[in-house]
């Protein structure tokens, strides 16, 4: 079938609106209406080439739609059904094998290859292809194919537009704090970065009842923004000589939980270093290959835990939903930091989001 899609043509071109064609779905496969898409950096590293893939190529991993047709063995899901697509798996690796989805040994690869596992393209134009299955999605157009294991379905009197940024964003942030930290009510945190990852984090640990909330950013707007969501304390680190101090000050002590969203090297320091001795600091930022960082060694001995976490531990069929759920009741305010662009827009959606001025993009998409 014929879909409007935004084709980046080649490395850090700009997106193109284009017709391309959308191959049919495989038994296990389905293919989605998508009502809206949230943009994410890594769309944009897609862009730019961090992955080495070949153009022309169609990105977008937070498409939210709405079932327009399905394979002869999809049984779960229906046209007309309401679903997120979320992140893909393999589902016969190691990781896969425990259930830890996120971990998946073939992950990288069925993210950002543009391909199906077997190499196969789902879009062409002219009859050469046009690499997509980004995240086995490509939710930048106005039809997507994903697989069934990998599309979520929510229920119908959410307003599916908000949806989408559930998929990367949304959860990793969320499911950081309710799936890894766990906190108890009472218990300190401080996020580092306040974009979509951030501020869904900093969501949850309000669910969960930290205390203090403490916020970490150089854009006033999104400190501003974080207090409106809950942060209890804000530092524009722009404006602080010593934001490990402060933190120190605030908490008498130090953090039981740090999350660490810049990707900075100097940042993911300061958070470790704000920690109280058997506090733990999360690193979601997803930095370039190559980037270091150094932190004293006694500072571990103190039962003081570091860790990298994908996707915040979330397993999206459950976790979701329940997020969804959250948002009906008012819980997670997640278009207070949503800013909706047309898909013809997406050049200016992804100039907003690179300069700060947007901490989520949401990209409507045409009908047809
Ligand atoms: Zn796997
Ligand atoms: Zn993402």
């Amino acid at each position: 079938m014929q879909i409007k899609a935004a084709v980046v043509r080649e490395r850090s071109g700009p997106f193109v609106i284009d017709t391309v064609e959308l191959c049919a779905p495989r038994e296990d496969e389905l293919i989605v209406r998508v009502v809206a898409s949230g943009m994410c950096q890594t769309d944009l590293h897609g862009r730019d080439g961090y992955f080495d893939s070949p153009y022309p190529a169609v990105y977008g991993h937070e498409g939210s739609g709405v079932v327009h047709a399905v394979g002869s063995a999809v049984h779960g899901l229906a046209p007309g059904d309401h679903v997120v697509m979320s992140y893909p798996w393999c589902g016969d690796c190691a990781n896969c094998r425990q259930h830890k989805l996120n971990y998946c040994l073939h992950g990288r690869r069925l993210k950002s290859n543009r391909t199906r596992a077997d190499g196969s393209t789902l879009l062409s134009k002219n009859g050469a292809p046009v690499y997509s299955a980004y995240f086995q999605q490509s939710s930048f157009g106005t039809f997507a194919l994903t697989q069934e294991r990998y599309a979520v379905k929510v229920r119908k009197d959410a307003p599916l537009e908000l949806l989408g940024p559930l998929a990367c964003s949304g959860q990793t942030g969320a499911g950081a704090v309710l799936n890894v930290m766990k906190p108890k009510p009472g218990d300190s945190f401080a996020v580092f970065g306040a974009g979509a990852v951030g501020l869904s984090a900093l969501m949850a640990a309000k669910i969960a009842g930290c205390d203090p909330i403490i916020a970490v950013d150089i854009h006033d707007h999104r400190l501003a923004l974080a207090r409106e969501l809950g942060a209890t304390h804000t530092i524009n680190h722009g404006g602080s000589s010593g934001v490990v101090g402060e933190i120190q000050k605030i908490t008498g002590g130090g953090a039981r939980y740090a999350l660490e969203t810049s990707a900075v090297p100097a940042v993911f320091r300061e958070a470790i270093e704000c920690l109280m001795p058997a506090g733990t600091c999360v690193l979601l930022g997803s930095a370039r290959k190559g980037s270091e960082v150094s932190f004293e060694m006694p500072f571990l001995q103190q039962g003081r835990v570091v860790r990298g976490v994908v996707q915040g531990d979330s397993m999206p069929q459950e976790f979701i939903p329940r997020l969804v759920g959250l948002i009906m009741d008012g819980k997670f305010p997640i278009e207070k930091m949503i800013k909706f662009y047309d898909l013809a827009d997406i050049n200016l959606a992804a100039q907003e989001s690179s300069t700060g001025i947007a901490i989520k993009p949401v990209l409507r998409m045409p009908a047809g």
